[in-house]
């Protein structure tokens, strides 16, 4: 799908290299140049060909200018830049899907991702013919306490989800092979979140501890709100178990309800009406809660839908520079779902 090369050097005849680096980039002016001072010489070590995806994800700070610039210098550091923030895990599929490697490695800018353990997963998965390659948190020592505990809580659900393949821990660093990739993206998912995905496929895998380091500047683009954001994301493009949540909600306030309804007779019969008001205020009020949740699950599924009928693409790529295109020209984006 490459569009007539207009560079002195058309970088789309190129093979393709061994290994694709993807990188979601997301106002990173002060991480990025620390990021590739030390991810370029252990590439470079390697011997092999790469690529390393830039995929700047509507940065509004100097990260675009500073990106150009990597590029020249570094012509193996491809970019691609969407029209506007779509996230990090948009950003993660656009990587995923133009990455031209027989490896693909997703890393975060920031430098939590050691860049050093790359070789390693690399030999690995070529030595034992592994599709896929984890890299596993050993320690989050370097977390906060607060990120360690809701990390915590999101991994014993997934797991619960998806099942004992899923390994504890292991975020967005990760290998993947061409067989892994091409896997991925036949899937119809909009919204992929891969660390579900990615353990759902079932191909052989390994692991690479690894020590979640501080992030090496800047701060975390990951608010609670994110974070909240991803765990629905996750529960809700996996399972249909929230729908049963509600389905169970409501079999325990009939149940509930039938048992006040007994004993308001009872009480009756007996002669020992009393007002009332306060069992029936609770019994509305619970029963107004049951019926909020159940809507909210439910939303939460024909809002899927919805996206699904409407099959927006996840998002826009403006330019990418691999396929020596202007920016301009590219406005008109190809749809990549
Ligand atoms: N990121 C992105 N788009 C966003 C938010 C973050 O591409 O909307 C990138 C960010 O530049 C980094 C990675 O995703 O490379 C992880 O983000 P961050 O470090 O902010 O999250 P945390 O490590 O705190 O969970
Ligand atoms: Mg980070």
């Amino acid at each position: 799908m490459f569009t007539a090369a207009v560079s002195a050097e058309p970088e789309a005849t190129r093979p393709a290299p061994l290994l694709s680096v993807v990188m979601p980039i997301y106002n990173e002016q002060e991480a990025l140049p620390l990021t590739v001072e030390r991810l370029r010489p252990i590439l470079d070590d390697l011997g092999i060909s790469y690529e390393v995806v830039g995929i700047d994800d509507g940065s509004t700070d100097a990260t675009p200018a500073l990106m150009q610039k990597i590029h020249q210098d570094w012509p193996e550091f491809r970019i691609v830049r969407f029209a506007r923030n779509s996230g990090h895990q948009a950003a993660l599929t656009a990587g995923i899907h133009r990455a031209f490697g027989d490896y693909v490695v997703s890393i975060d800018a920031d430098l939590q991702d050691p860049p050093e353990k790359i070789p390693e997963m690399l030999s690995l998965a070529r030595e034992q013919n592994l599709d896929i390659v984890y890299g596993v948190r050993g320690d989050r020592g370097t977390d906060t306490v607060f990120k360690r505990r809701t990390a915590g809580a999101y991994y014993w659900l997934m797991r619960k989800l998806v099942g004992k393949k899923m390994p504890n821990q292991a975020g967005d660093f990760r290998l993947l092979s061409r067989a892994a990739v091409e896997a991925l993206k036949a899937l119809p998912e909009h919204q992929p979140v891969y660390r579900l995905l990615v353990p759902w496929l079932g191909f052989p895998s390994g692991e690479v501890v690894y020590v979640r380091e501080e992030r090496v500047a800047g701060s975390t683009h990951y608010p609670l709100s994110k974070m909240l954001r991803l765990a629905i994301d996750s529960i809700t493009n996996f399972s249909a178990a929230p729908l049963r949540l509600a389905t169970w909600l409501g079999v325990l306030s009939f149940v509930l309800c039938f048992g006040l309804g007994v004993y308001t007779t009872v009480a009756y019969a007996l002669g020992k009406t009393v007002p009332g008001w306060s069992s029936l205020f609770i019994g509305m009020l619970f029963l107004g809660a049951v019926q909020l949740i159940c809507m909210g699950l439910l939303g939460e599924y024909v809002g899927r839908i919805y996206s699904a009928a409407q099959a927006r693409p996840a998002y826009f790529v403006g330019y990418d520079s691999a396929e020596g295109r202007s920016a301009k020209s590219a406005k008109v984006s190809e749809f990549v779902a």
